[in-house]
């Protein structure tokens, strides 16, 4: 590769440092070289240094020189290409010529006179290029000031309680934001008469923080009525000045019908009035894109960010909501102030862009509250116990949606539950570390989840009949994970999670299970080390490591996804459902392997998924070594329970019912333990051997992206044929590696009590070239949906 000076050696390897990443070998090194981030930004700093070197830094003007006659007067000294003028002030200005010989001519005349104005000129500051620091870099100057002052708290329930109150909008910020609002209020009454700003969501909710953005409800129910009335009223005399109570009828209002306007026309004008009419409000956007249309803005001196929808009273019944549950229950906030931190921190929630795959806050929150409802003693009540609290004044029906709970907290009995805060944390941990969020749909609204396949039938209105609250209006979109809204019954409100972050959020619970059992978390630490909530907050990267990484894929049980056939077949298997599912998954990641990304494949001997029995053969094997099949696991794991002092008493644990390797490593238990059963001297399941010889996941989104642009190109058919494409493709451009790289699958199947899944252990057996890491990354996202694929071909016969 050529000598690069942004290229810096490393113990591990490489350091860009003009992007700022670190690059563990050679090929990635190159790779990211040619990358679009790396080029962009060498072609911005290129452009940068060619005007640095082309200008010069003017001051001593006023804000009325033109940018026109800046430019006529430098014109003597050579071509000007640009005039920049500072946009607030107009007190300086840059002024870039076309060739650096004019630089000199310029700096070496000695007196600058214009419009009776004396100018200074200066030579530019050469500044180094630099990236600017991303938002985690302050993120990490907040921790590392909270760090101190959580250790000196003396338990973590102090530390819960610090972190609201570091966190929490002050009265000032509350106050401002409401001047904010009356203004919103009084200018769009200018323009809908009667219609009202409703501020929702974070602001206003109690778990608002410093950050937070204003959600706004813009009502324009009453200037519907409004409009209606003023059409009935004042048609005769059309266009003759005000109308009878005052209003200018020479409104925005008499250029909008708003009973039959479209969300987006309405937002168009309401975008058009924040942008003329509200003082420091920029960056004003219409997103008609999202789920509900809304305006995005920013308020200058208050470096606020405010999205306004309409349409949105469901939003403004279910922040009352979080309100009342908030009265009911102190313990509460500290918890949603520490978990919302928590999932900040691990990058699970707060989607930066609003849009993603992240859990938003109103999800996150409603994991919590259910949790809550699901504790023994319940601390919340679900939302239909709430619904009986109500009085008939307080009944509230939103969309068909009941809506109804109490106004006031004092409705509400107290909880008997008397947990401590940092008790009911780590059961917060421990409750979703072992979540079946495969198999079930979370209702905040009955307190109870229910199994998934209840959203799966075709007929759903004779369901309805039965459960009216159940299933209303259409299904939820289902996914990774089903968490439906308390009124709006159909809403999926994590609908917008991809697999990885379910698997992460999943992940980090049973770390953090796990480290809440510890004497760190629990004990206030006497040699000022960090304990407590410190570890918890840790970002990833920044906690100490101390074993190696373990290799492993997983592939969920996903039953919503399967055709139809399949889920027949899986129904007759009855108990042993587990074992054919997993043998169709092996099947499938064999397939993957070998025809896809184009390994060479060494199956395990006297073995081959094609047969039907690679599976069957490798349970045979287990019933006639292990001592008994039907009960193996569910004894092994009690006495490995039973060793396990520290486990606490009532958690359950993972195991399939007939495992296929009963007598290797098993699973990783909901607390991150790594359960190992006795081996009782009998064979290992085989694994595969797998070699590749190409970088198939090197540029691998480029490939695919002009494949499918090229209609010449164009692969037909399923994203399995085109994946393969993909792959031939690189293989034809790409050399050969040198050493090939060669690593080894040995799939398990888990489930029960956790989520039932295959689980795939990859090891390098041999990477001279270091190559394991990103190809292990790549299939780790590419693996599980490509057997999810092939599944959902499946038709009987892998
Ligand atoms: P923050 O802005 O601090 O992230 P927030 O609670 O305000 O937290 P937003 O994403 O701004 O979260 O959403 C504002 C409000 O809109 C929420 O409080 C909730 O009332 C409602 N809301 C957000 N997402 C959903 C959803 N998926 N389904 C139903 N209501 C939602
Ligand atoms: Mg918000």
């Amino acid at each position: 590769m050529e000598s690069n000076s942004d290229i810096k050696t490393t113990p591990k390897g490489f350091q860009c440092t003009l992007c700022n990443v670190n690059l563990p070998n050679l090929p990635s090194l190159e790779q990211h070289v040619k990358g679009r981030k790396h080029q962009t930004l060498s072609t911005v700093r290129h452009s940068r240094k060619t005007q640095e070197e082309h200008s010069v830094f003017v001051s001593g003007i006023k804000p009325e020189v033109s940018q026109t006659e800046l430019a006529e007067y430098f014109q003597k000294f050579g071509s000007v290409a640009d005039v920049i003028m500072d946009k607030d002030k107009g007190l300086y200005a840059i002024v870039q010529f076309s060739e650096k010989e004019s630089i000199q001519a310029t700096l070496s005349c000695v007196e600058h006179q214009m419009k009776g104005l004396k100018l200074r000129i200066k030579p530019r500051e050469k500044k180094e290029f630099k990236l600017i620091p991303k938002k985690s870099d302050s993120d990490k100057q907040v921790l590392d000031r909270l760090k101190p002052q959580l250790c000196q708290l003396v338990s973590v329930d102090a530390q819960m309680q610090f972190v609201v109150e570091r966190f929490q909008l002050g009265e000032n910020e509350k106050k401002t934001r409401g001047l904010l609002v009356q203004l919103l209020q009084e200018v769009f009454v200018e323009f809908f008469p009667d219609s009202q700003i409703v501020p929702f969501g974070s602001s206003v909710n109690t778990f608002g923080v410093h950050s937070c953005d204003l959600d706004l409800f813009l009502d324009l129910e009453k200037t519907k009525m409004f409009q209606a009335h003023a059409k009935f009223t004042t048609e005769p005399e059309k266009g003759e000045g005000m109308s009878d109570d005052g209003h200018s009828e020479d409104s925005i209002l008499s250029d909008i019908d708003l009973s039959t306007a479209s969300p987006a026309e309405v937002l168009d004008l309401v975008s058009m009035i924040l942008k003329r009419c509200v003082p420091s409000v920029h960056k004003v956007n219409v997103v008609s894109s999202a789920r509900l249309p809304v305006v995005k803005f920013h308020h200058r001196e208050l470096n606020l960010q405010g999205d306004i929808t309409l349409n949105n009273r469901l939003a403004v019944r279910n922040t009352r909501f979080l309100q009342l549950c908030s009265g009911i229950e102190d313990r509460l906030r500290p918890l949603v102030y520490t978990i919302r931190y928590w999932a900040k921190q691990k990058q699970l929630a707060g989607n930066p862009s609003g849009a993603g795959p992240l859990l938003n806050n109103y999800a996150l929150t409603l994991l919590i509250i259910f949790y809550l409802q699901n504790c023994e003693p319940p601390v919340l009540s679900t939302v239909d116990q709430l619904k009986d609290m109500a009085c008939e004044e307080e009944e509230c029906v939103i969309e068909g949606w009941n809506c109804t709970f109490p106004t006031q907290p004092i409705a509400v009995p107290i909880s008997k539950n008397t947990q401590s805060l940092s008790t009911l944390l780590s059961g917060f941990f421990s409750f979703y570390a072992k979540f079946d969020f495969a198999g079930s749909v979370i209702s905040v609204r009955e307190g109870r989840t229910f199994p998934i396949t209840d959203f799966l039938s075709k007929n759903k209105d004779e369901e309805a009949t039965k459960e009216p609250s159940r299933i209303h209006h259409h299904s939820p979109k289902l996914g990774p994970l089903n968490l439906l809204d308390p009124f709006e019954l159909s809403h999926n409100v994590a609908g917008n999670l991809n697999d990885r972050t379910q698997r992460c959020f999943q992940k980090e619970c049973q770390e953090a299970e796990k480290y809440c059992r510890s004497l760190q978390y629990q004990r206030k630490s006497t040699k000022g080390k960090s304990w407590g909530l410190v570890r918890l907050f840790t970002p990833h990267g920044e906690v100490p490591h101390t074993k190696v990484e373990k290799l492993t894929i997983s592939v969920p049980f996903k039953s919503a996804l399967l055709p139809e056939a399949l889920r027949n077949q899986l129904h007759a298997a009855g108990d042993g459902f587990r074992l054919l599912w997993f043998q169709k998954v092996c099947a499938a990641v064999e397939s993957v392997l070998k025809n896809v990304l184009r390994c060479h494949v060494t199956p395990p001997t006297n073995f081959s998924t094609d047969s039907e029995d690679w599976a069957v053969k490798a349970a045979e094997e287990m019933e006639t070594t292990s001592s008994s099949l039907s009960t193996s696991l569910n004894d092994s794991y009690d006495s490995v329970e039973s060793q396990n002092e520290a486990s606490p008493a009532g958690t359950a644990v993972v195991g399939a019912k007939r495992p296929l390797s009963p007598d290797i490593d098993t699973s990783v238990s909901p607390q991150g333990k790594k359960q190992r059963l006795t081996r009782r001297g009998k064979p290992k399941l085989p694994a595969w051997t797998c070699l590749q010889r190409h970088m198939v996941w090197a540029g691998r989104r480029k490939v695919r992206r002009e494949l499918i642009k090229d209609p010449d190109m164009r692969p037909e058919g399923s994203c399995v044929q085109v994946e393969s494409r993909v792959t031939a493709h690189i293989i034809e451009k790409e050399p050969e590696l040198k050493e090939p790289l060669e690593f080894k699958v040995e799939p398990q199947v888990v489930g029960e009590t956790e989520s039932t899944k295959a689980v795939l252990h990859l090891e390098p057996t041999s990477d001279n070239a270091g190559l394991f890491n990103n190809f292990f990354h790549f299939l780790d996202a590419f693996l599980p949906k490509m057997v999810e694929t092939l599944l959902q071909n499946e038709t009987g016969a892998v």
